[in-house]
């Protein structure tokens, strides 16, 4: 498929996945195997340590039980207990509570389905067009479209694409499937149910930038869905074009530089920027990072036209978003809505009570909660309040103030305590006296270290770390005396 020179990648490169390959055999990494993989690959037996030590799923030692699931949704559910083992969210928010390994996304559970969640012909039509357009007409197409990424942080597809392009060659291609985020399931429903939708649209990606390598890198967790992957990738036209590569956890292995350093074979933290990606990110190639729902977006893009992209959404917000809807509502899923849809009317279409009693928390542990009042907002990137509420990936967990919010900000505390990476001081000992602050009820302090937090940290998981703190003392700060 592509026609650029392939990219010999260096042997550090196969760490990751002799680790996982490891891991998956015996269940856990002992000194021996980690020393050994690196003696393998003639790295330091230091750095090889130091990236499995990274990786919060790889355990090392062996551990018995069921995983049961740490997040929201599910410790909310009568009958929920405390996992015995570590596990935070098990991504199947719509079942809670969860326990054991994943499965495959229900198609049940695709409440409303719009051009990315309908089923799609296998005739690889939009690849096809993209051939007949060329690179530079088929880009244009998709600049026109006005689509922006739908990884959380919204920045337009084109123009990453072209920041990469404008760089020269070789280039590096790397489809985000490393969906971590607690409440957030809908790449895992695109990948289940919809994978020649996401593959088209990475053929797509392919040919436009003419990649020296091409990777997709789907979370370790996601058996399901990484088999449906690599099942509709073996009978697609990119077959033998694309590297698999498996994580092993944590969320901040989300973030796109994270991502990189995971398959560089180092330690998968995020990156200090400049340089960003799309300048210098996989082994130094400029790099394009896009999530699983942009690259669906490309491929409907492609095959219907950027018109008919801008006909969904509005102006400045073109196109749909696929939200996660779980907690206290009767239908849990998936909902692929047009953007500027209000939000107060998926949560009812959810089945939410839809009264002054009812809370949202959006955009995780890096968004913050919204009472019911204001949520008849668009759903727009961006937040939706400055305490913390935004859009982000798109989870969406509905509350009852009156029992859950206390327990639900001390959760969004303690997990992002917990998945700090530890690589910047602001976070590292920030978040958990944030946590310690909001449990102790030293509530008047909180603001200073906030501050702190927001402006100092390297990367999102700590710059957002206090939305859910901030958001939930604004509107309920009673609760928390
Ligand atoms: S902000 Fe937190 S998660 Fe991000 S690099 Fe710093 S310590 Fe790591």
């Amino acid at each position: 498929m592509s026609n650029a020179p392939a990219f010999a990648l260096p042997r550090r490169a196969r760490l990751l996945p002799l680790l996982v390959e490891r891991h998956r055999e015996h269940g856990f990494l002992d000194r021996g195997s980690v020393e050994h993989i690196a003696r393998q690959l003639g790295m330091p037996v230091a750095e090889a340590w130091e990236a499995a030590a990274s990786m919060t799923e790889f355990h090392f030692e062996p551990v018995r039980g069921e995983r049961s699931c740490a997040g929201l949704a599910c410790s909310l559910r009568p009958g929920w207990r405390e996992p015995t083992l570590p596990a935070g969210c098990l991504f199947r928010c719509y079942e809670p509570p969860a326990s054991g390994d994943e499965r495959p996304f229900p198609l049940e559970m695709v409440r409303r389905s719009g051009p990315l969640l309908a089923p799609c012909d296998q005739t690889w039509a939009g690849l096809e067009r993209a051939r007949n357009l060329g690179p530079a007409v088929a880009l244009e197409e998709l600049e026109r479209s006005g689509l922006r990424g739908r990884g959380g942080a919204f920045f337009p597809t084109a123009a990453k694409w072209r920041a990469a392009l404008s760089r020269g060659r070789p280039l590096a291609l790397v489809l985000n499937a490393e969906e971590g985020e607690p409440g957030v399931f809908k790449d895992r429903a695109l990948l289940c149910l919809r994978p020649e939708r996401v593959l088209e649209g990475l053929g797509i990606a392919m040919q436009v930038l003419q990649p020296a390598v091409t990777i997709a890198f789907i979370n370790g967790a996601a058996e399901p869905a990484a088999a449906a992957f690599e099942r509709a990738l073996a009978a697609s036209p990119i077959a033998g074009d694309v590297l698999v590569y498996r994580g092993a956890g944590g969320y901040v292995l989300g973030e796109e530089t994270a991502l990189l350093n995971a398959i560089e074979g180092r330690r998968a933290v995020p990156r200090p920027r400049p340089p960003l990606p799309v300048e210098a990110g996989l082994f130094g190639m400029p790099t394009v990072v896009n999530n699983v729902e942009t690259m669906a977006a490309v491929s409907f893009i492609i095959r219907e036209g950027a018109a008919a992209f801008r006909e969904l959404g509005t102006a400045h917000a073109p196109g749909t978003r696929i939200l996660s809807v779980s907690g206290r509502v009767s239908r849990p899923g998936v909902y692929e809505v047009p953007m500027g849809t209000l939000l107060s009317d998926v949560v009812v279409e959810a089945g939410g009570a839809g009264d002054s009693s009812t809370a949202l928390l959006c955009g995780g542990p890096s968004g913050g909660f919204l009472p019911w009042d204001l949520a008849a907002t668009p759903i727009l990137p961006g937040r939706y309040h400055p305490t913390g509420a935004m859009l982000g990936a798109g989870g969406v967990v509905v509350l009852d103030w009156s029992s859950d919010i206390r327990r639900a900000a001390l959760t969004m505390a303690a997990y992002n305590a917990e998945q700090s990476c530890g690589k910047c001081t602001p976070c590292r000992e920030g978040a958990p006296l944030l946590l310690e602050l909001l449990g102790s009820g030293r509530t008047a302090e909180v603001d200073e270290l906030a501050d702190v937090l927001q402006h100092a940290s390297l990367c999102g998981l700590g710059q957002m770390a206090p939305g859910p703190v901030r958001s939930a003392l604004e509107f309920w700060s009673g609760v928390f005396v």
